[in-house]
């Protein structure tokens, strides 16, 4: 059984002139990654925010259809009992940070505080989490004075101390640069080694290719492809919805078109090198 079984999901803003998502029906699978791909307005953040249980409890407006997660109706747990199952990472990290801790190692603890955990057993959860990330060096530091990656970073840690299984992530990366960008991914990919299930927005489609099992691609509130990664990005319909495929895919696309023997549309760099190989070795022979 997946983890989240999506039904019939439809979505109406309270302010929305008509659904903004229409009909979705998919799953996920656990310990999955899943990127959710499509161009602005094609309802990424409202289907993040559905999977989350922002939408309907706060934003009201109406949810038709059904989230199953984990076998259990999603509109039967409280917000509660979600927030401990599904952890959620906005784009902005400057929003996350609380602004009441001095210190990163505090600030990361704060969820657990809050939810009366033992102060030892925060302690060691904390600095396990420290070092499972890799951040113990930022750790005595004011998360005020921390880069725009490394925000993010404690972010991911304050969320994935929670021990939730699944993770939405809205693109982290949208207010970074390529450093903090590198490092943030090199935090998912933990993320995903300790076997979450990880559903993600990013619009930086090679890191998409890079990281993800698992496409959706949205248009305008619909599902209009949804499979394995290297079938969704290496496929041209992926442009007809104004959404990019990896540069990798169209160099092997165009070259496929010259009349090239490319024997593979490759989505990520060590499948491109592989595919010139083979061409300059084919071209060699000839
Ligand atoms: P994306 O994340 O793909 O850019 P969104 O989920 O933000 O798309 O938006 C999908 C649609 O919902 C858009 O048409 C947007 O204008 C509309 N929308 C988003 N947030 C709200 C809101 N709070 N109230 C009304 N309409 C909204």
């Amino acid at each position: 059984m997946a983890l989240i079984e999506v039904k019939n999901l439809s979505y109406k803003y309270p302010t929305s002139k008509g659904d903004v998502l229409k009909n979705l029906n998919f799953s996920i699978e656990k310990g999955e990654f899943c990127s959710i791909i499509g161009c602005n307005g094609s309802g990424k953040t409202t289907l993040c925010s559905a999977l989350r249980g922002f939408v309907p409890n706060f934003y009201k407006g109406e949810l038709n259809g059904e989230i199953i997660l984990d076998g259990q109706d999603m509109s039967e747990l409280s917000m509660g009992e979600l927030a401990m199952k599904i952890g959620y990472v906005f784009q902005n990290p400057f929003i996350q940070i609380s602004g009441i801790k001095g210190t990163v190692f505090e600030e990361v603890a704060y969820g657990l505080e809050n939810l009366g955990v033992d102060p030892e057993e925060i302690k060691a959860r904390v600095e396990k989490m420290f070092e499972f990330l890799q951040i113990e060096y930022l750790k005595d530091k004011d998360p005020f004075a921390l880069s725009g990656g490394q925000k993010q970073r404690v972010a991911l840690a304050s969320i994935l101390v929670m021990e939730p299984d699944v993770l939405v992530i809205d693109e982290p990366t949208s207010q970074l640069d390529p450093i903090g960008t590198e490092e943030v991914f090199q935090t998912i990919k933990l993320m995903k080694e300790m076997g979450k299930t990880i559903i993600l927005v990013e619009h930086k489609i090679e890191l998409v290719a890079e990281y993800s099992d698992h496409i959706i691609l949205l248009d305008d509130g619909e599902i209009v492809m949804d499979g394995p990664a290297k079938e969704v990005l290496s496929s041209e319909n992926v442009l007809e919805h104004n959404t990019a495929i990896p540069q990798f895919a169209q160099l092997c696309l165009a070259l496929k078109n010259s009349g090239l023997p490319v024997d593979d549309v490759a989505i990520t760099e060590d499948e491109c090198i592989n595919v010139m190989e083979k061409i300059l070795t084919k071209e060699a022979v000839l």
